[in-house]
């Protein structure tokens, strides 16, 4: 994204202050205490991670979307389909972080014990970051490799060589568990930016970098706004055809393997809030295949390796997948999480509508 500054100004707020008030506004809206709290858990973290755009400013979507009855509170992950190391989990646009947490505890019980599991879940509320997930997974040892896709509103993503979109921005993720050491995690959308950063541009009112988007006629832009007014234009496909096939793997397995369907003029809501997540997700005991000591062995030596590359020129470290999120948890673990000015007024106006509380609204510095 560009560098370039925002002209809205920016709030920092220490991450439990944020985690409270996050807390609070979701408990106002009506969901249980347990529900808040990995919600809150869940948006928190992304920002702590530097992915502002799967965080706290995800809220005002949340309960708009609570409010009409597309995600439905205090909802719980339910099995519907059990073939023991393969298993369909119907989410009931239930809030994701509570059911993609359900069904990752159901596929890593299933995964010790057969070495494998399998998990389709389908039609759950947005799951919001996909490394959470394989987080959950490495820290109960296991490798873990997911497909998602999204449906419920317009196309935003145009495949390789189109010039109009076609999906969403599918993200996909792998974890590696590693011993005594922080997972490796690699975890992006398969478009060339998540949506979420288009948003927090516009919120921001900066350019986008050029490269990541197209306008109606398919020709390149740098202004965010195209994914806002119409006409639209569409976010490109990250890697050309490669990230363009993968996209359209992601949709396959997540939306036609799982049950839950593509995105397609059959799931299309045009101007609809709806944010359907379906997801594939293999988890892995390495236990089971070359055993769980010769695979760490060979996970320390294999990064080992591969971090001793001498760094390019103007790059400091080579960097494994998921380090940059967590030197940035670092930076923001003492300094407070950065919100821009639009996405923390789109926060009060929200807490204002659940009728929270002006003493549970954190004090914010603006920076
Ligand atoms: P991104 O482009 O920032 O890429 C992140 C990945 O690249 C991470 O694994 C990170 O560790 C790795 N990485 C970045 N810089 C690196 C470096 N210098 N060296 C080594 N590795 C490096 O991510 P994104 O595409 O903007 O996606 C952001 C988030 O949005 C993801 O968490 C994704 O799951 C989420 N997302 C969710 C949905 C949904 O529907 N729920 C849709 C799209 C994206």
């Amino acid at each position: 994204m560009a560098e370039a500054k925002s002209s809205v100004g920016e709030v920092r707020i220490a991450p439990d202050r944020l985690h409270a008030f996050v807390t609070a506004i979701c408990r106002a809206d009506g969901s249980a205490a347990d529900e808040a709290k990995l919600i809150a858990d869940h948006l928190v973290l992304a920002n702590l991670f530097g992915h502002d755009s799967h965080g706290v400013g995800m809220i005002p979507h949340y309960i708009q979307n609570t409010g009409n009855g597309a995600c439905v509170r205090n909802h719980h992950a339910k099995i519907e389909r059990d073939n023991g190391a393969v298993i369909v989990v119907d989410g009931g646009a239930g809030y994701g972080q509570v059911i993609a947490k359900e069904a990752m505890d159901i596929g890593i019980e299933r995964a010790r014990k057969h070495g494998v599991c399998v998990v389709g879940l389908k039609n759950s509320h947005h799951i919001g970051r996909i490394g959470h997930w394989g987080e959950q997974c490495a820290r109960a040892g296991l490798v873990s490799i997911h497909w998602v896709n999204v449906h419920g509103h317009k196309p935003l993503v145009a495949p390789f060589g189109g010039a109009e979109a076609r999906f969403t921005t599918n993200p996909y993720c792998t974890a590696i568990p590693r011993k005594g050491r922080e997972p490796i995690v690699l975890d992006f959308a398969t478009s060339q930016v998540a949506m979420g950063k288009v948003r927090v541009a516009n919120n921001k009112k900066v350019q986008m970098d050029e490269g990541l988007l197209i306008d109606v006629n398919g020709f390149p832009t740098t202004h965010p706004g195209v994914m806002y007014n119409p006409p639209y234009g569409a976010i490109l496909p990250f890697g050309l055809h490669k990230g363009g096939g993968l996209a359209v793997i992601c949709d396959l397995l997540a939306g036609a393997l799982t049950g839950g369907r593509t995105h397609s003029p059959r799931t299309i809501k045009q101007n609809s809030t709806d944010i359907i997540n379906n997801m594939l997700s293999i988890i892995i005991d390495p236990d089971s295949m070359g055993g769980t000591a010769f695979f760490e062995d060979e996970v320390d030596t294999f990064i080992d390796w591969v971090k001793s590359a001498r760094p390019a020129p103007g790059v400091d470290e080579v960097l494994t997948p998921g380090e940059p999120e967590r030197m940035r948890r670092a930076d923001r673990e003492k300094n407070g999480v950065p919100i821009d000015g639009t996405t923390w007024q789109q926060l009060l106006d929200t807490a204002q509508k659940v009728r929270l509380n002006d003493t549970e609204i954190p004090h914010a510095v603006i920076a």
